[in-house]
C-alpha cells in the first residue's frame, strides 16, 4: 500500500483547492496539488467500492509514467511498477495472427514502454497515496457559485464545500464543464458506432503466444486486444461495429456474445 508520501501542506499557501471526481483524473490531479503544498479535497458521487472499481485493465505510456514519476516522490512508480506488467513487444495482427505491425522498447531504447494493470489496482493505489479524509464519497456536486475569493459547491445531500480553485476531474458527462459552458442540459453523448467489451482472464487458462506482452487482432468490422497487466493475469478488450442499444443477454450473455463474433480468430 502507498501510504500518504505527499509532503507536509504549506502553510504559507492559501490555496485550498476542490476536485469533483475521484476518477483516474481527479485522484492524480489530487496527488499533484498536495505535492505542490496546497490543501486539497476530492468530492465523488459514488460510494467509495464503485469509485475503486472499473473494467478491465489499462495502458499508462511512457508519457503518462512521466506525470507518476514526479508525483509522490517517485513512490507512485515504483507502486505501479510492482502492480503491473511492462509494456514490452507487442503488436497488431490480421485475425489470422499475420503481424502487420511491430513496437518493442528496443526500438526506442528504453527498457520497456510503460505500464499496464488493472484499473482497481491503479484507482486503490491512488487513493491510498492521498491522507486519509481527502476524498468525500456519495458526494454528488449539483452547483457551484463564485465569489471573489474563490468558490462555493453544493452536493446534492445538502453539503457545501468552500475552495480557492475548483477542478472539474467528473469525467465524460462533467457538471463542472456543463456549468462553465453555460449548458442548460448535459449534452447526450454520441454513439460512435462501435461496442466495446473490457474485462481480464487468468493468463494460465489461455494459450497465448509468450513473446508479446500485448496483441491486437483486426478482422473487418471487429477487433480483439489482450494485455498483460501482472499478477498472472491479462486484460482483453474487444470492439465491434454494431447499432446502439445491444443487448449480451439476448444472445446468452457476454462470454457468448463474444465466442460468437471471435469464432473465427487465430
Ligand atoms: C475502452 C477504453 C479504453 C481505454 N484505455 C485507455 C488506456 O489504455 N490508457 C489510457 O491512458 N486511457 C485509456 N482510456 C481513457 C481513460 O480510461 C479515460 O481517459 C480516464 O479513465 C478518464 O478518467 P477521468 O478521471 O477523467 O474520468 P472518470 O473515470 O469518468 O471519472 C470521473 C469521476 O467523477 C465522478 N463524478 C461524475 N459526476 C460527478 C458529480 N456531479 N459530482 C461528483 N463526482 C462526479 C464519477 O463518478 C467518476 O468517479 C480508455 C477509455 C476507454 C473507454
Amino acid at each position: 500500500m502507498v501510504q500518504n508520501y505527499h509532503p507536509q501542506r504549506k502553510k504559507d499557501l492559501p490555496m485550498k483547492t476542490i476536485i469533483i471526481g475521484g476518477g483516474i483524473a481527479g485522484l492524480t490531479c489530487a496527488c499533484a496539488c498536495l505535492d505542490a503544498g496546497m490543501e486539497v479535497e476530492v468530492y465523488e458521487k459514488r460510494d467509495l467500492e464503485s469509485m475503486l472499481s472499473g473494467a478491465g485493465g489499462i495502458f499508462i505510456q511512457q508519457n503518462a509514467m512521466r506525470v507518476y514519476d514526479l508525483l509522490g516522490q517517485g513512490k507512485i512508480r515504483e507502486h505501479l511498477y510492482a502492480q503491473g506488467a511492462k509494456i514490452l513487444k507487442g503488436g497488431f495482427f490480421s485475425k489470422k495472427a499475420e503481424l502487420l505491425y511491430l513496437n518493442s522498447p528496443n526500438f526506442a531504447n528504453v527498457e520497456d514502454l510503460g505500464i499496464c494493470l488493472l484499473r482497481p489496482k491503479l484507482q486503490r493505489l491512488l487513493y491510498d497515496s492521498l491522507p486519509a479524509g481527502t476524498v468525500r464519497t456519495n458526494a454528488a456536486l449539483t452547483k457551484f457559485v463564485e465569489t471573489p475569493e474563490g468558490v462555493n459547491v453544493s452536493f446534492a445531500d445538502g453539503r457545501e464545500a468552500w475552495g480557492n480553485v475548483l477542478i472539474g476531474a467528473d469525467g465524460l458527462y462533467s457538471k463542472v464543464r456543463a456549468f462553465l459552458a453555460g449548458e442548460e442540459q448535459q449534452k447526450p453523448a454520441i454513439y460512435s458506432g462501435m461496442t466495446c467489451w473490457r474485462g481480464w482472464f487468468e493468463k494460465k487458462n489461455i494459450l497465448l503466444d509468450e513473446r508479446y506482452s500485448w496483441a491486437e487482432l483486426w478482422g473487418c468490422g471487429d477487433r480483439f486486444g489482450y494485455f498483460d497487466v501482472g499478477g498472472g493475469q491479462y486484460s482483453f478488450y474487444a470492439f465491434k461495429n454494431n447499432p446502439p442499444g445491444g443487448d449480451d443477454s439476448a444472445t446468452g450473455g457476454a462470454k457468448k456474445t463474444l465466442q460468437a463474433i471471435f469464432a473465427d480468430y487465430a
